[in-house]
C-alpha cells in the first residue's frame, strides 16, 4: 500500500481550508491501493472531514493527549479526536519533540492510547544534523523505535523524517534514505509480529511532486508526509496521484 499524508502543522484559516479542500477535490481521484491523509490543525478537522471524507480521505490529528479526558488544560484527547471524525493522529513528529518536549515515555503512553481509541498511530521518528554529522543516525532511530517494545504491534504508520530536511528544502540523498528505511524496517521486523502486520514507512522532508518519483523507486519507501507541498492543493493532489 501506498501513503501520501498532509501535514498542515499551524496553517490556514476555514476560509483557506474550504479553499484547499474544493481545490483539492476538483483535482483528486482516489486510487486502489494509495491511502490519502490530511492532518489540519485541530480547528479545521471536522470542517476538512465533512468536506473530503467521502472521497476516502482519511482525517489525522497532528498530536493528542493519551488520557481520555480531565484536567489537562490545553490538551486534546485521542477519544474527542476520534469523535471529531479522525482516523489517525501523527504523533512524534519533530517539531513535538524539540519544541514541545515530546519524549519517547510520552510516545509510549500515545500510541497505546491512540489504538485504544481505533486512531492509526503515524509515529514519525528522524535524526538532527547534529546527530548524522556524528555517525549517530541509526542509533538515534533504533532508540526512537525502541518504544515499539513496550507499545507491542497492532495498526501502525511509522515516517522517516531526517529534522535536517523537514521544511528546509533539503531533501535526503537516496542513499541516505535507502539506508534509514532499511534499518526502520529490521527494527518493525524485531517489535512488531511482521505475519500480523507490516507497517509502512514514509518518508518526510521536503517532498514535492519534482521529487516524489523518484523517493518512491527507493525500496521500503511506501510514500510520503508532506508538510510544505502540501499547503498546495494542486501540489498534494499531485503528489497523491503519483503515489
Ligand atoms: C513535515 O512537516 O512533516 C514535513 C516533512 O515538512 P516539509 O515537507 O515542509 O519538509
Amino acid at each position: 500500500m501506498r501513503c501520501v499524508v498532509a501535514n498542515w502543522k499551524m496553517n490556514l484559516l476555514a476560509a483557506d481550508a474550504a479553499a484547499w479542500s474544493e481545490g483539492f477535490l476538483a483535482r483528486y481521484a482516489p486510487a486502489s491501493g494509495v491511502a490519502v491523509g490530511v492532518a489540519p490543525p485541530f480547528p479545521l478537522l471536522r470542517q476538512v472531514g465533512d468536506a473530503i471524507r467521502s472521497r476516502g480521505v482519511r482525517i489525522f490529528a497532528q498530536n493528542g493527549h493519551a488520557e481520555a479526558k480531565g484536567a489537562f488544560t490545553g490538551e486534546v484527547s485521542m477519544a474527542q479526536l476520534q469523535d471529531a471524525g479522525c482516523a489517525g493522529v501523527i504523533l512524534g513528529h519533530s517539531e513535538r519533540r524539540q519544541l514541545f518536549g515530546e519524549t519517547d515515555a510520552a510516545l509510549v503512553r500515545k500510541v497505546k492510547a491512540a489504538r485504544e481509541w481505533n486512531l492509526l498511530p503515524l509515529l514519525c521518528v528522524g535524526e538532527t544534523l547534529t546527530e548524522r554529522q556524528a555517525g549517530f543516525t541509526l542509533e538515534v532511530l533504533g532508540q526512537q523505535l525502541s518504544i515499539l517494545a513496550e507499545t507491542g504491534p497492532g495498526p501502525l504508520w511509522v515516517a522517516y523524517e531526517p529534522v535536517w530536511a523537514i521544511g528546509t528544502g533539503l531533501r535526503a540523498e537516496a542513499d541516505q534514505v535507502r539506508e534509514a528505511h532499511a534499518f526502520i524496517r529490521a527494527k518493525l521486523d524485531l517489535f512488531m509480529d511482521r505475519g500480523d502486520y507490516q507497517a509502512p514507512i514514509l518518508y518526510g522532508g521536503s517532498v514535492t511532486p519534482e521529487n516524489f518519483p523518484e523517493l518512491l523507486n527507493i525500496p521500503e519507501v511506501a510514500g510520503g508526509l508532506v508538510g510544505g507541498a502540501s499547503l498546495d492543493p494542486a501540489k498534494f493532489a499531485e503528489l497523491a496521484k503519483q503515489a
